[in-house]
Parts: C-alpha cells; structure tokens; sequence
C-alpha cells in the first residue's frame, strides 16, 4: 500500500481526534465547545440509539456531551414513541431537534392565533382545554358551530395551533410543541383558506379589544397580504405597530416564494416590529451540516428592512392530522400495513376497502409487491403516525417561534415585545454559506433564547 493510499483508508474518530478539535460531533456536527463522551461508558441501548441516529456514518467512538444529554433525556420516549424512518432513524419532534430547553412549557402565556380555521384537538383540550377563547369573525360572537367543522378551511388553524402548543397526547407526550402548556385563543378571519388584508387587520383589532379578557400577549399570524406595502401608508401595518406598542409580540410566517425572483415580502410581516419567520431545513435531522434554506420569501423590504430575522424549521414539522377525515383514515390504515408482517397484508387491506384505491387495485400482487406501493405511499402522503404527518410551509414554522416567546415569557413576563426580539436576534445562530438577506439574523436557538430571557432584567 502507498503511503498516500494508506492515507485515504478511513479510520474510525476516536475521543482523541474530537478532544483534538479534528472532527466535529458525528451526530449534530457542532465544533468541540465542550466534553466529548467515548461510547463505551454509555449503556448499550443509548449507544445503539445514537449510532442509529448519527446521519453519515456509524463508525464512530465519541459523540459531545450536548447529543448525551439529549439522548439520555428522550430515550425512553424515543424508543417508545416516536416513529423510525426507514434508515432506522427516529422521527424526532420539534422540541429535540431545536433542542428547546425543557423547563419553560409556556404556562400561563397566552397566544392568540389568527387562521381560516380551527378544530379542538385534543393535544389542546386534553388533559385540561386550554383554547381559553374562540371567535368566529364570520359569525356573530358566540358561535362555536364552526370550530368542530372537520373542513378544509379547519386544518390550517389546526396545524399552526397545535405545533406551537400542542401537548402530543396522541403519542405519549413525544410529538408535542415547545409550549404544550400554553394558552391559545383562536381567532377564525374567514369562511374558506382564503385570508385577505382586511381579515388580519379585524382580527389583529379584535386583539387589541380583547386581549386584556384573555391575558394575549402573542399573536402568531401564518397569513399574508398580496401586495408589498411601505409601512407608512398601510393600515394593516400600522396596527400591527399599534399591537407592539400595547405589549403585544407579534410573530408572522414570511411567506414561501423564495424561488420567485422578487421573493416579495407583504404585511403583516413586512412590519417593523412584526417578527418574520423564514424557514430552515434541517433535512429531518439534528446534525448542523445537513442544514440548508427553505424557499422562504425575503427582502429587503421597500422600507428597506431586513426580513425575515429569524429562520425555523419549515419542512419535515411533526403536526396532527384532522380527525375523522378521509385522510386520517388513510393514515391509520398505512400505520397498521407498515407495522403488520407480509401474511397480513392482504387480509388488512380487505378488511379495509375503500379507504385507498390504490391499495385495494393491488390486492392480487404479493406482499413484497405491496410493501413497496405501503411505503411509497407513507412517503407520499408525509405520515409519521395515524395522528401525525409531516408538513411544510412558513405558516407552521411562525408558530415554533410563537412558541419560544411563549417559554421566554414565562421565564420573564416583564419583557416587552422589543426586548423579546432582541433576544431572538442576538441568540440566533447565522447559517454558514447563505445569503444574510435569506435567513435575517439566522437559526433560532430556543434554549439560548430562554436563557438569555431568564437573565435579563
Ligand atoms: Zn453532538
């Protein structure tokens, strides 16, 4: 063997080569800040786990404390509840691949959410219903009818509300959102998903009349205007300066036209004060070096402001599926094909015509045959479980930051809607190799962002 051959011959990292600041973590890819932990030490089952849910590789001896501790802290759910990709990797919620801090659930924070509609989940209304408040700005003030209506306008409101505080009970806690404590109020803009300029601006204004009755102090807004607006001459945009004034924090989806050449930015979230949330895809994972944007819209905006400030997670979102829809039902049927051995297979699908057509065309192929249509069809249809799919979108990455200022509000109620920006600002995490225009000040960072809250006086 040649010496330069001898060279390329891969040789597993050793804790040495990482304390020596040679590799960076296998599993989340961070630069040695702190101690690395040999494998070895750990127990069998959590080394199997970090292995499974290294990315690129598991021929490693040493992982940073940082993915230990995460692991550690999950593990027992993760192998009991969370869902495996087919790479025998985990579907992780939201909370653990940001690592949000723990302590901070968002209790007694209220967030109002301003949608074409919503549904009473029960990862809001169970153990204890938290929707403390619900208006249909369609109807008069009293009407609860249109929130158990399983529509297509319903499921927008739904997913947003339950990533930001969603408490998972349909998977034993697992797929929860950051704030699972908090309060929501839901606020219904229109009759179908078609949201205009006019709804957000009644909606935004019924908060700003009733926000004291509920105690809102946030207001996630995954809606846009069609048209960019200087701040100075919109009305929409000054009520939105109005709310902030008033100590409201308000958190807005940027939009999902980053692949259109202006990529335009509309109010709200054009607004000074506004937030605006633009997306990051972490590819599914927790390690940094598979992190890349998501087409999100950016500016300038014609004021000339930096938007979005912050980036999220905006594809691969654990969020609930609508219940008693034809979709839940093919989801649920999905699960159970993915779980069942081959000689089931077919008697499933029997009992279950209907629900697919293409399944039930398939009923006279084998059962390899018909695992691959199952998994084509779990990969196209984004299901994780019978209550979860994936979505993708800014509209449920606004509600994970909505979330975050949920934890930091409860750390420190006193903060204002400024002081709470700037937080987020400084602890963001900017994304080596893209444009500063695309992703604002960068990552959101949950855990800095709370323990930065906890502190500031
Ligand atoms: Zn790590």
């Amino acid at each position: 063997m040649t010496v330069e051959e001898s060279l390329q011959l891969q040789r597993a990292t050793t804790s040495a080569d990482i304390a020596a600041g040679e590799r960076a973590c296998p599993v989340c890819a961070r630069e040695a800040r702190e101690e690395y932990v040999p494998l070895f030490v750990l127990e069998e089952d959590l080394q199997q786990l970090i292995r499974a849910n290294a990315p690129d590789t598991s021929s490693f001896e040493a992982v940073c404390a940082r993915c230990v501790r995460l692991f550690e802290r999950a593990k027992e759910q993760i192998m009991q509840d969370a869902a495996l990709k087919k790479d025998g990797s985990s579907v992780l919620s939201t909370p653990l691949r940001l690592d949000a801090a723990e302590r901070f659930t968002g209790k007694g924070v209220c967030i109002a959410f301003l949608d074409s509609g919503f549904y009473p989940h029960v990862d809001l209304t169970t153990p204890d219903n938290r929707i403390v408040g619900y208006r249909n700005l369609m109807q008069e003030d009293g009407d609860l009818a249109s929130l158990f209506q399983p529509d297509a306008a319903s499921w927008h409101g739904l997913m947003t509300s339950v990533v930001a505080a969603g408490n998972g009970s349909l998977s034993n806690g697992f797929y929860r959102g950051i704030a699972p404590d908090a309060n929501v109020v839901l606020v219904k803009l229109a009759r179908t998903g078609r949201i205009t300029e006019r709804n957000i601006q009644d909606g935004l204004e019924w908060i700003l009349e009733n926000r004291a009755k509920f105690n809102i102090k946030i207001v996630n807004i995954s809606a846009g205007g069609d048209f960019e607006q200087s701040y100075l001459h919109d009305s929409l945009s000054q009520t939105v300066e109005e709310c902030a004034r008033q100590g409201l924090t308000i958190v807005c989806a940027v939009g999902n036209a980053g692949h259109l050449p202006n990529h335009p930015v509309f109010p709200p979230a054009s607004a000074p004060s506004a937030i605006a949330v633009g997306g990051l895809d972490d590819n599914n994972s927790i390690n940094r070096a598979h992190r890349g944007m998501y087409r999100s819209s950016y500016g300038p905006t014609l004021d000339g402001l930096q938007k979005p400030e912050l980036i999220a997670p905006s594809i691969w979102i654990p969020a609930p599926i609508l219940p008693d829809t034809p979709t839940a039902k093919a989801a649920a049927l999905l699960e159970m094909l993915d779980r069942a051995g081959d000689s089931e297979l077919h008697k499933i699908i029997e009992e279950n015509a209907g629900i697919d057509a293409e399944l039930d065309a398939a009923l006279d192929r084998p059962a390899y045959m018909l695992r691959q249509i199952i998994a084509l069809k779990v990969r196209q249809e984004s299901v994780i479980t019978k209550h979860y799919k994936y979505v993708d979108g800014t509209s449920f990455t606004a509600p994970i930051v909505s979330s975050v200022v949920a934890q930091m509000l409860e750390a420190n109620p006193n903060l204002t809607p400024q002081q709470i920006k700037r937080i987020l600002i400084s602890t963001a995490e900017r994304l080596p190799h893209y444009e500063v225009d695309r992703q604002g000040w960068g990552v959101i960072d949950p855990r800095g962002a709370v323990e930065k809250a906890v502190s500031f006086v």
